[in-house]
């Protein structure tokens, strides 16, 4: 593998000569950031290490320009400096664009380096990273056609007690099931409804079909099922015909609780309160959802009537990453039960992150260690409920 190196300090080219060429890499070495651009303009190397203290210049700088000049070289990150500002820097390179495969304190390098190239080799074993692609370009007139019939499906995701796994309740995520028979996720299609003006009509679907499910639902076990409100549809009278449906069709069958974002009620807090008011003197709950990553969040816990916060997933994903984030963590547990809320965790896929939500005394918890999103028949046979689907 063909490396390049950017680091003031030339002591470092012999240490990682030495050590990189033992792996059979070879390495391009430059104490200047003027020699490291100019030979970027005329080689692709595989991998970038690129130091972050550059005496009187910036590796913050060289970032934001290895973001605009060549985002597809990866970049691993190397620093004299303590773990928290790796952390902080290799967020930096993410939002500017680059790929970073990692962060190694220089100290460490020797032990550190050799696993994350490793991770590039196997990358690069499998060819470039490919987009995305979308498996049948959808269109406006083409959501609008499969909403029309009726190919929108809720999809139930178990939302467990995490001490012993118990089954409370769930959210219903929206799928879209394509005449091919491919069904679609929430991010493939949601996003489309909602810039469209279709994001009334695919909610209004959904929970048509919840309604149409009432018995398999009061069979299943859920304690509640949390459905999502779009902050489109929150600003439109019609939000509340919406949820008076939803509520009269569900009868007692099992509590309703509503997801609106963190985003949504801090953008629209006067028109969150109102209907907020309301979504509770029709008997539903409310939870502020991806809590922790807004603006305002204070303030609008304050002020709104939630009775849970979900945490945001990236509180659940990143409480690995260095000493302070298990720290904020532990924090938004106790900031939110101070309040008196209900605090779900969501994203939750290691046997260790439930240990420590755990720990930290987590109410509930949401993610694929427990189970992904799906119909509601499979999710009653997941947690083998007695009578799962009587009377469905
Ligand atoms: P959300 O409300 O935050 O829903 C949670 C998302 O995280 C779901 O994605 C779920 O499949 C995913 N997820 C759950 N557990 C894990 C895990 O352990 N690891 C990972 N990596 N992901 C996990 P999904 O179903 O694709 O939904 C994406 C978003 O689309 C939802 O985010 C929600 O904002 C929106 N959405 C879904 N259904 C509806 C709906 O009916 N109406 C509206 N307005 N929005 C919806
Ligand atoms: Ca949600
Ligand atoms: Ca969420």
């Amino acid at each position: 593998m063909q490396l390049i190196c950017l680091d003031d300090d030339p002591r470092m080219e012999v240490v990682l000569d030495r050590f990189l060429r033992r792996f059979g890499h070879a390495v391009d070495f430059h104490v200047s950031v003027a020699s490291f651009k100019a030979a970027l303009t005329s080689d692709d190397p595989d991998l970038i290490l690129l130091d972050l203290g550059l005496g009187q210049e910036s590796g913050i700088e060289v970032i934001h320009w290895l973001g605009k000049a060549h985002p597809g070289i990866p970049v691993v990150l190397l620093s004299g400096h303590g773990d928290e500002l790796l952390d902080t820097v290799q967020r930096i390179g993410r939002s500017a664009g680059i790929q970073v495969l990692g962060a190694v304190s220089k100290s460490r390098a020797a032990v550190e380096l050799p696993t994350i190239l490793k991770k590039r080799l196997t990358q690069a074993a499998h060819g470039p990273r490919q987009a995305l692609k979308m498996p049948e370009a959808l269109t406006r007139k083409g959501l609008e056609g499969t909403i029309r019939r009726d190919r929108i499906a809720p999809y139930f995701q178990p939302i467990v007690s995490p001490a012993d796994g118990r089954l409370k309740g769930a959210e219903v995520l929206a799928r879209l099931q394509l005449p091919s028979g491919k069904v679609l996720g929430a991010h493939e299609f949601i996003p489309l409804a909602e810039s469209t003006d279709l994001i009334y009509a695919v909610t209004e679907t959904l929970f048509e079909r919840l309604i149409e499910s009432r018995q398999t639902i009061a069979g299943s076990g859920l304690g509640f099922i949390a459905v999502n409100l779009s902050p489109l549809i929150l600003q439109q009278e019609r939000a509340l015909v919406l949820m008076r449906r939803l509520v009269d069709g569900l009868g007692d069958t099992c509590a309703i609780k509503v997801e609106i974002t963190e985003s949504a009620a801090s953008a629209y807090p006067e028109i969150v309160r109102s209907v907020a008011a309301q979504i509770h003197l029709m008997g539903m709950s409310l939870a502020i959802d991806d809590f922790g990553i807004g603006h305002s969040s204070m303030r609008v816990l304050a002020e709104l009537p939630f009775d849970t916060m979900k945490l945001d997933v990236s509180f659940v994903s990143e409480m690995f990453d260095s000493a302070k984030a298990l720290k904020l963590l532990r924090a938004m547990i106790r900031f939110g039960q101070t309040l008196e809320l209900q605090v779900v965790a969501e994203g939750v896929e290691t046997e260790a992150q439930r240990q420590v939500l755990i720990e930290a005394g987590i109410d509930l918890a949401q993610g694929y260690l427990f189970g992904k999103p799906a119909p509601l028949e499979l999710l009653a046979d997941t947690f083998s409920v007695p009578n799962a689907s009587a009377g469905a």
